[in-house]
């Protein structure tokens, strides 16, 4: 017999192999195979019919597979899901087979571990020791000798003497300890008439079994969470998992609570941060249906789920779901895709929906479920702009005297404040004051941003950092290098230097490492220890801070800068969801926009309330252009160490295009970042009409332009950072 096997490798498709005697197999298995002089792991992807001779290859030559492993083989869906992404982002199968097999470690045996239960002989001697762990094993659950020690609090050479004196049997028992099981019954909030509405409809599209999509729009506050996860309750209810795609590991420490709150325990959690044993233990339990719910980072999506009855993609709009290297997709349309393969409805929940996801509801493509306004007697906080042409600081000075103000007065009463600034570190820029020479990174064409508390100049694209030199690179002069404009360090600085009582603490990815440390600051924000926070994006997102009350935004205008086709969709979104933080309880909320441009329509929605509007506006500008997702879009990022081979390939490539009505090719124009790394990176952008094949447009193209060695060509559809 013979079969394909998918190797999780970026090759050209699976490999055939031969079925040694014995060993029987059925798609979607796991097996170890031979390739080359290695042995690597592969899924069964097809099974061929015996007799039928391999097209192209000589039987003779197949390898034997070497043996089948003791996991669950993957289910159709999702290896039909495998294909249709590679497909989708034109990346091979295999590479999209590796984001599914996350956990090598995970397809080994189960370790086991001896653990003790009671034997029923009662020892010859007793102890008050002794007598607590045989009361602790009443219940019948196994314990290793460390955990019953540690639960009676006594030593392991106790537990040890009990089962010498044959008062407790040995059994084995995985290492990994199981997943709790959520209750759907154990808790939650009662649902207002909107909500319950709501979480009705939601209940429904997941009662149905089929596939279908389901804006979930509702304010930030509206209680978007506590609806969907009555969605959730009902997948429990059905036996099936669900799965909860959250845009930033770091949400989801005060999420597992929240989560513990309405069902009992916390739920299985997948991110990048896991430690290898953990990875082992989630994905092994996930793929033997251990695991009901899981809440993890756009690369959960690949877990292999036996029967998922739900997604959730919460805060669908944001950027972060983008994965922009290696298999380059997007997690909440790919969610879409495994619901529909699946036959599963998906669930996106926001509250400023991506212009994709509008589109989808007013073409009727996707359900939409609004919760009007927020929960109990907390009402949308006031948003005005600070005019910096008119009201701006003082020279060298970032934050207005209205922002001032607005801290004072809040600080006063003994509520929180916030101040929002996207950009990490003291200062984006280092300038030396007598020759204007500017720190530049050794390799890529970015700058250097001091960062005050590490003391060092670093690259955000590359990681690169060097200390901050004495004397001028460019002329020598000393002490002249100059910080330029602000980074969260800096607008600290300045507060602490307003406000030297208050506690002031920055809240940004270099700072703040971890979760564990996330879930600090959280704490001390809603213990009250915290007056004053200072962050970049990482504060925008889902926080529920009771006590804040006020939002200064430093620098409204920064993300409109720059040719990104959402710029001012995402402005709009980001400065929303900062805004969303204001007065989430009884204290009204007030937001301040520093801004250059308080006409702009991204500010003028945001004071008016006029999102709908907005996105009206938006939709028919993009509509105008025929830009996504009234069309379609595709990138091909050229990069090399060589700048003249880039040159020539981009060159080459875009002679080759062919002609197609509905389509046209852009460039090769150098990125905004022409260097990174010490690559080179040149761009061609593919605009196509909606209704166009844009893979197969493609397909045909790069088949007739083989790249040199030395570049390096990806593929980005859809592409969302124009970096
Ligand atoms: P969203 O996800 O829309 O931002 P949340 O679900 O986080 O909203 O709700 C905001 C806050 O209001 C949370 O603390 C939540 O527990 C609370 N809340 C929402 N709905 C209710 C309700 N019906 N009863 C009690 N508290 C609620």
């Amino acid at each position: 017999m013979r079969v394909s096997v998918l190797i999780p490798l970026p090759l050209t498709g699976p490999y055939d192999y031969l079925v040694p005697e014995g060993m029987a197999l059925t798609r979607g298995d796991f097996v170890a195979a031979p390739l080359m002089s290695r042995q690597v792991i592969g899924v069964v992807w097809q099974v061929h019919e015996q007799n039928t001779p391999p097209e192209g290859l000589d039987p003779a030559k197949l390898k034997k597979l070497i043996d089948r492993l003791d996991v669950p083989p993957l289910n159709d869906e999702l290896m039909a899901f495998v294909d249709w992404v590679a497909s989708y982002t034109m990346t091979p199968p295999g590479a999209v087979l590796r984001l599914v097999m996350r956990s090598t470690s995970a397809l080994e045996p189960p370790r086991m571990q001896i653990a003790y239960v009671l034997s029923g002989t009662p020892p010859p001697r007793m102890t008050k020791a002794r007598q607590r762990v045989l009361d602790i094993l009443r219940d019948n659950l196994p314990r290793t000798a460390a955990e019953l020690a540690q639960e009676a609090g006594t030593s392991s050479a106790v537990v040890k003497g009990l089962a010498q004196a044959g008062a407790l049997s040995p059994v084995d028992r995985p290492v990994d300890r199981p997943f709790p099981t959520p209750d759907p019954a154990f808790g939650g909030v009662e649902l207002s008439p909107a909500q319950a509405a709501a979480a009705q409809r939601l209940i429904e599209a997941v009662d149905a079994r089929q596939f279908s999509t389901v804006l979930l729009d509702g304010v930030p506050g509206s209680g978007k969470t506590e609806t969907y996860f009555e969605a959730v309750a009902a997948a429990l209810k059905q036996g099936k998992q669900a799965l909860i795609l959250l845009p930033e590991i770091a949400l989801t420490v005060q999420f597992l609570d929240r989560f513990a709150d309405r069902f009992g325990c916390r739920p299985a959690a997948w991110h990048s941060d896991l430690t290898s044993k953990e990875r082992r233990r989630t994905w092994r339990a996930v793929a033997q249906g251990k695991v009901p719910v899981l809440v993890g980072a756009r690369s959960a999506l690949f877990l292999p789920f036996p029967d998922l009855g739900l997604i959730v993609v919460d805060e669908e709009h944001d950027p972060a779901f983008k994965q922009e290297e290696g298999v380059i997709y997007h997690a909440r349309d790919m969610a879409v895709v495994r619901g529909s393969l699946g036959h599963f409805p998906v669930v996106l929940s926001t509250a400023t929906p991506s212009l994709e996801t509008v589109v989808n509801v007013a073409q009727g493509r996707y359900r939409h479920v609004v919760l009007p306004e927020r929960h109990g007697p907390a009402n949308m906080p006031q948003i005005d702009a600070v005019d910096m042409r008119q009201d701006g600081p003082e020279r060298g000075r970032w934050l207005s005297p209205r922002v001032i103000e607005g801290l004072r007065k809040t600080l006063q009463s003994g509520e929180q404040g916030m101040l929002f600034l996207n950009r990490r570190g003291y200062a984006p820029l280092t300038l030396c004051r007598k020759c204007g020479h500017r720190m530049k990174s050794p390799d890529s064409s970015s700058w250097l941003v001091e960062h005050r508390l590490q003391n060092r100049l670093v690259c955000h694209h590359t990681g690169f950092s060097m200390a901050k030199p004495k004397t001028c690179p460019g002329c020598g002069a000393e002490d002249s290098l100059v910080g330029c404009g602000p980074g969260v360090e800096r607008v600290a600085e300045e507060a602490a230097d307003l406000f030297p009582d208050a506690t002031v603490v920055i809240m940004s990815s270099d700072t703040v490492r971890g979760p564990a440390a996330v879930e600090r600051i959280v704490e001390d924000m809603l213990a009250g220890n915290i007056d004053l926070l200072i962050g970049t994006q990482i504060v925008a997102k889902g926080y529920h801070f009771p006590r804040l009350t006020f939002v200064g935004v430093v620098d409204a205008d920064l993300g409109l800068s720059g040719g990104d086709l959402r710029a001012a969709e995402r402005t709009f979104q980001l400065l929303s969801q900062v805004a969303g933080r204001a007065g989430r309880e009884s204290r009204p909320g007030r937001v301040l926009l520093q801004t250059f441009m308080p006409e702009h329509p991204v500010m003028a929605a945001l004071i008016a309330g006029g999102r709908d509007g907005f996105l009206a506006a938006e939709a028919a500008a993009r509509e105008d252009y025929a830009l996504p997702p009234f069309g379609r879009l595709a990138s091909i990022i050229l990069s090399s160490r060589d700048p003249h081979a880039v040159e020539a390939t981009g060159r080459a490539l875009a002679k080759a295009a062919p002609v197609s009505e509905g389509v046209s090719v852009l460039g090769p124009a150098p990125a905004p970042f022409a260097l990174l790394r010490g690559r080179h990176r040149h761009r061609l952008l593919v605009k196509a009409e909606r209704q166009i094949n844009l893979q197969a447009y493609l397909s045909a193209w790069l088949a007739q332009v083989k790249p040199p060695n030395n570049v390096r060509l990806a593929v980005d559809i859809d592409p969302y950072s124009f970096l």
